[in-house]
């Protein structure tokens, strides 16, 4: 981060501004909204401080900028039409040791002031760090449509019981779900609806209720949750709001950062991740460490590149579980075959080529790939191999030797639906040899058949230029 977001209580502290304009009264209307004792030193007040001056006491001092004017301030701003002046604050204040904002020059700045959506106190600030101030102001003006006024009144009203609440449910998780429940249940739906009375009746029975189960920590479940191949873009409404509540993160290597960062941030994370040949985490053991978590009451949220039910042992997972009498749920992902073929432009069915798709595993087993060939090598269908890449030349040798046309289309694709997505694409019989010079490494998908032959027409998502 390149810089440190923060909230300041300004309420009855000292500020300064220099300058009278518009970017001045700006400055000014948000300091004076938080309380701040704000003092303005310019020759005349323009339009916009007159207005400001009718509603907010501030100090107007029409005098020439001086070291005592920064005492006590907690901050200070240079909107001044003169650059001498705003230079002559930047040293005033450098020697004082206090922040100073200068909106014209934002990189010699102390700090930014964000784009604000003011629903309090509730509040969200928007920075990009004056890389792309357009884009700030598209985000703010989709939070100022998108999260209704009421809020701000669920926050106070949340606040008000922040301290009670505390007491009754001393249990930090239990709290934690009495307030997840609150917020996006009933009572919420009364404070938007204006009716504090009702919101307030209900509370107090949930309160009730959850107080009398006492200091017992609540019941665990598992989460088996599919993140797609990569794409955050890709994952599941419910995935996101599983993720966003789980006390713990079980994740693997195809787990991108991307997705990682949509976890709650406070959730522990395990890495429990597979390098081939080299069982980091054996099955059973991750096996048993869902169902202590649990145990423990915890949320226990499993994350599994693609589809949990595709090739992600997600059966095997909650088949302890479920024999443990714990509770779980399995949210699909969008599994690494439609995600790669949909972002490589590659068609899994299409009437005029493929009336069928097989999803098969180019894992070998002992040495040797153990495949039901004939049903591969169908006319008029697509297959694709899931972990195939370093059994690419046998999985090529074996469609031929089964009676496969050589210039069938085949295409390799790397970390696919991800921004170093990379596509090969060839024949089974130039592949194996494309793949290895364009270095393909994993993850990396296989798809065969004529459908591939449509990458050509059907191609969107940019990639790095492929060897050809
Ligand atoms: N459950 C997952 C599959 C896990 S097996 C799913 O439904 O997608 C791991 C294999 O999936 C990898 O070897 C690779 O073949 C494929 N894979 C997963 N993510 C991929 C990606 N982003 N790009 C290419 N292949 C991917």
């Amino acid at each position: 981060m390149d810089h440190l977001p923060v909230f300041l209580n300004i309420n009855g502290k000292r500020t300064l501004i220099v300058g009278s304009g518009v970017v001045a009264a700006r400055k000014a209307d948000l300091l004076l909204r938080a309380g701040s004792k704000l003092t303005v030193i310019a020759p005349e007040l323009g339009d916009e401080l007159s207005m400001l001056a009718e509603r907010y006491d501030f100090t107007h001092r029409q005098q020439e900028l001086r070291a005592s004017d920064l005492a006590g301030c907690v901050i200070v701003f240079g909107c001044s039409h003169d650059d001498d002046v705003n230079l002559k604050l930047r040293e005033l204040a450098a020697d004082a040791g206090i922040m100073v904002n200068v909106p014209d020059e934002t990189e010699s700045c102390d700090f930014t002031m964000p784009a604000v959506v003011d629903r309090t106190p509730l509040l969200i600030a928007i920075s990009s760090g004056g890389s792309s101030p357009l884009l700030v102001r598209m985000l703010k003006a989709r939070f100022e449509t998108t999260i209704p006024a009421a809020y701000g009144r669920l926050a106070e009203f949340a606040g008000s019981y922040r301290d009670r609440i505390k007491k009754l449910i001393p249990n930090s998780r239990r709290r934690r779900r009495f307030w997840e429940a609150m917020v996006s249940g009933p009572v919420a739906e009364h404070l938007f609806s204006n009716q504090s009375e009702q919101a307030r009746l209900l509370m107090e029975s949930q309160l009730e209720e959850a107080a009398a189960a006492g200091d017992k920590p609540p019941g665990g479940e598992v989460y088996l949750v599919g993140t797609g191949p990569g794409d955050p873009d890709l994952l599941t409404f419910r995935a996101l709001r599983l993720m966003q509540q789980a006390d713990v993160v079980l994740y693997d290597r195809l787990i991108g950062d991307g997705i990682l960062n949509l976890v709650r941030r406070d959730a522990e994370r395990v890495y429990v991740g597979k390098l081939k040949n080299n069982h980091t985490v054996p099955q059973e053991e991750i096996g048993r460490m869902l169902i202590e978590l649990a145990q423990k009451g915890k949320r226990v949220l499993r994350l599994k590149g693609g589809d949990p039910f595709v090739f992600g042992r997600g059966g095997e997972e909650i088949e302890a579980l479920s024999e443990h009498g714990i509770a779980f749920q399995v949210i699909p992902g969008v599994t690494a075959a439609s995600g790669c073929a949909a972002y490589a432009g590659i068609p899994l069915t299409h009437r005029d080529h493929a009336q069928a798709c097989i999803f098969v595993t180019g894992h070998e087993k002992d040495g040797k790939l153990n495949l039901n060939w004939d049903t591969l090598v169908q006319p008029r269908q697509t297959v694709v191999f899931y972990m195939g890449l370093t059994s690419l030349a046998a999985i090529a040798q074996g469609l031929l030797d089964h009676g496969a046309v050589p210039s069938t289309p085949a295409a390799v694709i790397e970390n696919g639906t991800r921004a170093g997505q990379r596509v090969v694409t060839g024949t089974l019989r130039t592949m194996v040899e494309r793949t290895a010079q364009a270095e393909i490494k994993s993850p990396a998908l296989i798809i065969v058949g004529s459908v591939v032959t449509l990458r050509d027409k059907l191609s969107w998502f940019a990639n790095q230029p492929e060897e050809d």
